[in-house]
């Protein structure tokens, strides 16, 4: 039995979990404590409950955005050696790590560089920063991409598969290059590149920029016009490194403490490939 000024607490947090309200229902009681003891006025007390419970929502959905974009673990951009490639802007990166306008309108940004020279490293490093500033975020081998679309494709699914991955706003298809030449993988990836275009944003590492492109699509046609819609919003960044890991690997073999750089600006080089 209760009073009128006594409370059922289990009913209350039966009454809570009813209303999906697990913020508040965990931390009702002590607040109604202290709120008893120092004498809140009702409003304060609700508004305390409400601003928790909006905060426990705004982590549990980032917890599950981070969950979601399968970022590979450890790369972030506060352990990326900016020194190690100097012609990349660590200015630059930072305002693409804030989001904002670019993933807006759509934009993409194009990593180009060979082998370990941590392209992967960076875009994920990216895909967590904006993740956490309340962006969503997929990681993904463009490999394992394609294949998921082609698995749709013979279900004729292929649409709505494309359509899902509208709720990220942000796709990163790490290694475009390793596509092979083939017919109905390559045209699941246009269709992905062309239903994207000035929407959703996509980060796309490759090995060989676009001079290569056409082993990556059937036909001329279809890779000119997959360029196009790729670079025409977009940032373009080229890290024409040595392998960092080689670079490691080497200093540890002198004894020294950091990699050296050995940089090219040069855009005109051949990427070089391990
Ligand atoms: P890529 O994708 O271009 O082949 P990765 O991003 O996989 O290269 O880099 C290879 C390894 O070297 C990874 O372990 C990565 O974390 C590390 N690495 C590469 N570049 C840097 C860098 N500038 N700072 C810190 N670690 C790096
Ligand atoms: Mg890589």
């Amino acid at each position: 039995m209760t009073t009128p000024n006594t409370v059922d607490a289990a009913r209350v947090e039966l009454l809570l979990s009813e209303l999906r309200l697990p913020g508040i229902k965990l931390r009702w009681a002590k607040l109604a404590e202290q709120s008893d003891k120092e004498g809140w006025p009702a409003a304060r007390f609700l508004a305390a409950l409400a601003e928790h419970e909006v905060a426990d929502r705004s982590c549990r959905r980032m917890e599950r955005h981070l969950a979601e974009a399968r970022l590979p673990a450890g790369k972030t951009l506060a352990t990326f050696d900016f020194e190690a490639v100097p012609m990349v802007s660590k200015a630059q990166v930072m305002a693409l790590a804030a989001g904002d306008a670019w993933l807006e309108q759509g934009a993409n940004v194009l990593l180009f560089g060979p082998s370990g020279g941590g392209k992967s490293h960076l875009s994920a490093a990216l895909g967590l920063a904006l993740v956490e500033n309340g962006w969503r975020v997929l990681f993904t081998r463009t490999t394992d991409l394609v294949q998921q679309l082609q698995v749709a494709r013979r279900d004729l699914a292929l649409e709505s598969a494309i359509t899902k991955l509208d709720r990220y706003d942000l796709l990163v298809l790490d290694d475009l290059a390793y596509v092979t030449k083939d017919q109905a993988e390559t045209s699941v990836l246009f269709e992905l590149i062309a239903t994207r275009y000035e929407r959703r944003s996509m980060l796309i590492t490759a090995n060989q920029p676009f001079g290569e492109w056409g082993k990556i699509f059937p036909d001329q046609a279809m890779t000119l016009a997959a360029i196009d819609r790729l670079v025409h919003h977009s940032t373009i960044l080229e890290m024409n490194v040595e392998s960092y890991r080689r670079r490691e690997a080497l200093d540890r073999k002198r004894g020294r403490g950091r990699p050296p750089v050995h940089a090219t600006t040069n855009k005109t080089e051949p990427a070089k490939t391990d």
